[in-house]
């Protein structure tokens, strides 16, 4: 399936929340979905009956759209988490969280996780000192994700360096600000993934 290149609000009134997609427009009343809370399309509004599977289908697509994986990519990401030891559903979120493009996101240097994928695939980071292009990379502990040195004087990236600043970052980065490097000290576990996500009607869904 294609990459989706419609209106990213559009997917946040489709599953009912905010997924942060736009960056700053996000948390203003900017936002499409406090202006219309209503799925979109004609019938959007329509007091629906959601079934088991409508739900389960619903959490799947979110998490999805959270992170901006297509929907073979996702099934692979459940295949691994599956095959890995522990809670499949723990392991499918940790597995996203880990993501070259996620990571760039969560140390703050991008507005979104869309603008973190752009940033990556135009070479603008190396990984533990080599350019790095593809933003599934799923980073580990002791990498060192970095503004790659020919980057270093483009205005986009020092308008994102300078917004870092007041940017909170997980515990399991440890990032400076200064030049938007960071380390990873740890894996992310479930409990720093914070967002609303019931993975285990995910995990409902691929077992039917
Ligand atoms: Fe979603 Fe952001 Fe659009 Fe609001 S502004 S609907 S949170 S993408």
């Amino acid at each position: 399936m294609a990459r989706y290149t419609g209106p990213a609000c559009r997917m946040c009134r489709r599953e009912g929340t905010k997924l942060f997609l736009k960056g700053e427009r996000c948390t203003t009343g900017k936002c499409a979905l406090e202006r219309r809370s209503t799925a979109p399309g004609q019938h959007g509004a329509a007091n629906k009956k959601v079934r088991e599977y409508g739900t389960q289908l619903r959490e799947k697509q979110k998490t999805r759209r959270y992170y901006g994986v297509l929907e073979k990519q996702f099934r692979n990401y459940f295949a691994e988490a599956d095959r890995k030891e522990g809670m499949t559903g723990e392991n499918l979120l940790v597995l996203l969280e880990r993501r070259l493009d996620n990571t760039v996101y969560r140390m703050g240097m991008a507005e979104s996780r869309k603008e973190a994928r752009q940033l990556v695939l135009h070479a603008h980071f190396t990984l533990n000192g080599k350019k790095v292009t593809i933003p599934s990379i799923s980073v580990k502990v002791g990498d060192v994700i970095a503004v790659s040195e020919n980057s270093r004087d483009n205005a986009k990236i020092k308008a994102l360096l300078e917004g870092a600043a007041n940017k909170l970052s997980p515990k399991w980065l440890e990032v400076n600000k200064e030049n938007g490097s960071a380390k990873v000290v740890a894996l992310p576990t479930r409990e720093d993934i914070d967002f609303d996500f019931n993975e285990q009607l995910i995990v409902e869904l691929y077992s039917k």
